[in-house]
């Protein structure tokens, strides 16, 4: 999987794309997370890569001849699938994820300031993507987060398949509550069943935490929520007596 991004400040992407386990799945070769400076691309002699709005108003827009050069230069020829990150675009989650994860290699484009030339975006961009419904200063972070969530499905970036799909989102669901040691902290004990030793009863209250916490936290997702099998089912049903 080889991810380009394209931005103003590519010591922002590689101080944390360097680090804990995608820095490490680098390291490896699993996968290539490559920061590239746009102004590289900015041929005048200051290397400029923004100017004032047409029509007026605040702030700089990003150029679109230095994002076309350096994106020409990243696609070489060949059509790579690009995204802009925008506060304006579709928004992102798991299964978006999975649709890039999907691809082996794509391009994120980061603006900055007051945003880029729309006529780049309509050249060259696929889809515009969104991390959630406010404005941050730049598309660095949610291209970081979009790497970083697509990354650790990559097979050699986790340890297994299941440190992936066992987790929230997977199945639409919440993940279930997460103890460790000690098994008594400042008077709060540990849900018994995770000492038991008892597999199934595990799973079976690992599944029915997972259920209660999505219906009470994000009922929008409980509400898409089809039981899997007889064993959901019945969690439901007993949840709902318990609510009766
Ligand atoms: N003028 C733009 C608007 O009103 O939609 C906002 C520009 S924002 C200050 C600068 C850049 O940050 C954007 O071009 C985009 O790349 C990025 N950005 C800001 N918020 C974002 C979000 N929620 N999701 C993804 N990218 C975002």
């Amino acid at each position: 999987m080889k991810i380009d991004i394209m931005t103003l400040f590519p010591e922002m992407i590689n101080a944390v794309m360097r680090e804990s386990i995608i820095g490490r799945a680098q390291d490896k070769g699993v996968v290539e997370v490559k920061a590239t400076n746009i102004r590289d691309y900015a041929l005048d002699k200051h290397h400029k890569a923004d100017d004032a709005p047409y029509g007026g108003g605040r702030g700089q827009v990003m150029l679109a001849e230095p994002l076309y050069l350096c994106h020409q230069a990243l696609s070489a020829g060949e059509h790579v699938h690009t995204v802009f990150l925008s506060a304006q675009g579709q928004p992102f989650n798991q299964q978006k994820a999975r649709e890039l994860l999907a691809k082996e290699h794509f391009i994120l484009v980061c603006g900055h300031y007051e945003g880029i030339d729309q006529r780049f975006i309509d050249e060259c961009v696929d889809e515009e993507i969104s991390i959630g419904d406010f404005v941050l200063t730049g598309g660095e972070i949610p291209a970081m987060a979009v790497a970083d969530a697509v990354c650790r499905m990559v097979p050699g970036v986790l340890p297994d398949e299941e440190a992936f799909t066992a987790e929230s989102h997977w199945d639409g669901l919440l993940e279930h509550p997460q103890y460790t040691r000690p098994e008594n902290w400042r008077g709060r004990e540990v849900p018994e069943v995770l000492l038991s030793g008892h597999h199934a009863n595990i799973e079976a209250w690992k599944r029915e935490m997972s259920l209660r916490r999505t219906k009470k936290d994000r009922p929008d997702l409980f509400a898409q929520f089809q039981p899997q099998d007889k064993r959901d089912k019945k969690i439901l049903d007993k949840i709902n007596s318990d609510e009766r």
